[in-house]
This record gives C-alpha cells, structure tokens and sequence, in this order.
C-alpha cells in the first residue's frame, strides 16, 4: 500500500506537467487564426458596418494582420502564398469576413501581390485617395470594417482595365 501512494505522488507532478503542455499548442493555434468565436466582428452573412475600437482589433487580429489591416502596412511583395493560386473560390476579408474578390477575377501581374480585376461587388471596397510616400494612389478598404487592403491602379487587364494590388495576409480563400 506504502509502495502505491509513492507511485501517486510520483505521478501527479507528470499529470499536471502534461496538462500543461498540451494546452499550449492549441492556445498558439488561436492566437495564429482570426475566427469567429474570439472575433465579434467576423461574420460571412452579416454586412453591417464594424466599428471595433484600435485596441479591440489589436485582440482580434495577429500582429502581421493588424500591421496591414490597420497601420496600412504592406508585406513583403512575393511573400503570400495566395500571389500564385488558381484555386476557384472566393477571398474575404480576414478581419470581418466580407466577401471582396472572385477567384476568376484574379490574374497574374507579376506585381509580387495577389491581384484582381474587380471587386466581388461595389459595396465590398471602399476607394480612398492617398498621397503618402509621395506618390499620388488609391487605396482600397474593406467596405465592411475598413481594414486596408492595398491600392488600385489603372493598368489592369480587361474588361474593367484595373488592377486591386492586395496584400495576401488580409485575405482569407474560402474554395468553392
Ligand atoms: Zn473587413
């Protein structure tokens, strides 16, 4: 009997041990992916305007997200996955889920920056003039919450003649 109390005790240091462990991969897996449970703003059916607060974005978004989304900082050119993809869906905005882009709207413009044609539809994207780093461009926002999403320029292909340059980490590809 002695012999199994030591045995118990031995072993409730390795239970807790484990417990521990195992609860941090899943927090970091949270932390990496924007969803809907932690985000109030995301939703894929509801298309009223958000208006979250900076600090309630800087919760809801990962650093490299809220870097784009909110500070309008642009990523590395080449470095997004979606750049290079022919799958058939459609790309949202990760922040609030809006749908903003058609995969058969998308082209390849050698830019380093997943690239579109047009809109998913006219209220998806906001259009804002913008003067910094001493060049005259049009950024485009997220219709639904503001997040920036790159700029549009008029060198596109046909038939709108546009090209939306957009930053790959503000984007989330629902596959049809
Ligand atoms: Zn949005």
């Amino acid at each position: 009997m002695k012999h199994f109390y030591f045995l118990l005790l031995l072993a409730s240091p390795i239970v807790f041990t484990n417990c521990g462990n195992a609860q941090t991969p899943s927090n970091e897996k949270i932390k990496m992916n924007t969803n809907s449970a932690k985000n109030p703003a995301y939703s894929k059916t509801d298309t009223s305007v958000v208006d979250l607060k900076e600090d309630q974005w800087q919760k809801v978004l990962t650093p490299e997200q809220y870097y784009i989304a909110r500070l309008k900082g642009t990523e590395r050119p080449w470095s997004s996955a979606f750049e290079k993809s022919k799958e058939i869906g459609t790309y949202r905005c990760i922040a609030c889920g809006n749908a903003l882009f058609k995969s058969d709207t998308k082209f390849d413009s050698g830019c380093g920056w997943p690239s579109f044609y047009e809109p998913i539809s006219k209220t998806s994207i906001i259009y804002t003039q913008d003067n910094s780093h001493g060049m005259e461009r049009t950024e485009v926002q997220c219709g639904r919450c503001k997040a920036h999403l790159g700029h549009v320029f008029n060198d596109g292909p046909k038939p709108t003649g546009l090209r939306f340059c957009i930053n790959g980490v503000i984007l989330e590809f629902e596959k049809k």
